[in-house]
């Protein structure tokens, strides 16, 4: 499936010889991680959030036969206004009235129902004063109106959806009306989900002394939740290269993708980028972000290896902006980065000449509609807090220093999967 990393090292890079700027891990994962090949069948009703691998065509028109658009009379031809036409029968949603319209006729009809032969248009009720059986028309009504024509949404045979499309309720719609009953996907990358770390215990547990709770295998577990993948949660790992090395080698034989966090940095427990360079190829493990500079990038046999910093404002911010692209590209959606939009700074953003930093902001509109943004508090990396009150990250030029207030700043809206904050 994968191809060899060669470790790639940006000249450019604007805080230390080994950072690679992030338009260059973009680029190198764009490159390098490819779509699985393997496709399923799937059912529609198990469809959502699959991502099309074969081009699905209308096996009928939608709809199917011209039918009404409003509860009213189909009138029957040569009409003129206030004519007197007989109401001759009825035509409902399922149960066609069967006959041909003559001029001076009219059938009662519902939305959804086939219009007769020989209807020159249809009224709505509310247009017309009724007596018995008989109606009288306050206009003259246009060929054709209210009614909706055989095959005006979808011709039969129409293309429908591409490869790579992900599949939501609206397609899902399309789908159904085109009578489309099975698609075939791609099939669910497989994630291996770890943490690593001595001092880590799953929330519900005692605290021991110096113990913390693992926090970035439930976020990460939360931020794929709505994604086409199959998750096995490996737990949490001691700072143990021989465990880790076993661990990950089993992995990799079984998994497209190695999700793990801690142990990336330079301290004297930190063996997770030593292991992968043991057992696999490296590709980055330092960009030139804040938060996030310690992300490990690579392979292991055949497994994409993605491993994101400890601090769990780190792992997130790296997550989001490199291995969910990533991973959306091996589900075979192609490449897609998150959308960005320029904001005007209600305050100033605090910040150093060095990385691209992504500051966990607050996103706005002013009365007048336009985007504002502010920042939200201090922005540790390990602060959590700081984050469930953000609704978008703030993007602040590598080069740049502090962005004064007025300053137009580029903004990463988070998405629902993100925070429930709307903006
Ligand atoms: P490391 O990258 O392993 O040096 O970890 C950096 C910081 O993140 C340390 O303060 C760790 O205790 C913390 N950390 C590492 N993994 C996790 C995790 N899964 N959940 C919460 N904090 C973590
Ligand atoms: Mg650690």
């Amino acid at each position: 499936m994968n191809t060899t990393i060669t470790p790639e090292v940006a000249p450019e890079c604007c805080s230390g010889p080994a950072l690679m700027a992030p338009q260059q891990a973009w680029a190198l994962l764009q490159r390098r991680v490819r779509a699985l090949t393997e496709t399923e069948p799937c059912a529609l009703h198990a469809a959502t959030g699959r991502t099309l691998a074969r081009p699905v065509r209308a096996l009928a028109q939608v709809p199917p036969f011209a039918n009404s658009a409003m509860d009213g009379y189909a009138i029957g031809p040569d009409v003129t206004a206030h004519d007197c036409l007989n109401v001759v029968g009825r035509a409902l949603a399922g149960h066609p009235w069967g006959g041909t319209l003559k001029a001076g006729e009219a059938v009662r009809i519902m939305t959804g129902a086939p219009v007769p032969a020989g209807t020159h248009a249809v009224v709505m009720q509310e247009h017309v004063a009724v007596d018995g059986e008989r109606i009288l028309l306050e206009y003259h009504p246009e060929a054709g109106q209210n009614i909706r024509p055989a095959g005006d949404d979808v011709q039969a045979g129409q293309a429908l959806l591409t490869p790579g499309e992900v599949i939501g309720a609206a397609q899902i719609g399309l789908l159904a009306a085109a009578g489309v009953a099975t698609v075939t996907v791609y099939r669910r990358p497989r994630i291996a989900l770890l943490s690593t770390g001595d001092e880590l215990r799953e929330p519900g547990q005692p605290l021991g002394a110096g113990q913390i709770y693992d926090t970035n295998r439930a976020l990460l577990h939360s931020l794929l939740h709505t994604l086409p993948v199959e998750i096995t949660d490996f737990g949490i790992l001691p700072d143990d290269p021989a465990i880790l090395a076993k661990t990950l080698t089993e992995a990799a034989a079984g998994h497209d993708l190695i999700l793990s966090s801690g142990g990336v940095s330079v301290g004297d427990t930190d063996h997770t980028r030593q292991v992968l360079e043991r057992l696999g190829d490296i590709g980055f493990w330092k960009l030139s972000i804040k938060p996030g500079k310690p992300l490990a990038f690579g392979q292991l046999d055949q497994a994409w290896f993605f491993g994101l910093p400890g601090n769990p404002v780190s792992a997130l911010v790296t997550a989001y902006l490199f291995m969910l692209p990533a991973l959306r590209q091996l589900a075979g959606q192609g490449w897609h980065q998150p959308p960005q939009y320029s904001a005007r700074a209600t305050a100033p953003f605090r910040k150093k000449p060095g990385r691209t930093d992504y500051q966990r902001a607050r996103l706005n509109r002013s009365v007048n509609g336009h985007l504002l943004v502010s920042p939200c508090g201090p922005q540790g990396s390990h602060q959590l807090s700081v984050l469930a009150t953000a609704n978008a990250f703030a993007v602040l030029p590598g080069a740049a220093g502090s962005i004064p207030e007025g300053d137009l700043v580029t903004v990463l809206p988070f998405p629902q999967t993100l925070t429930g904050l709307a903006l």
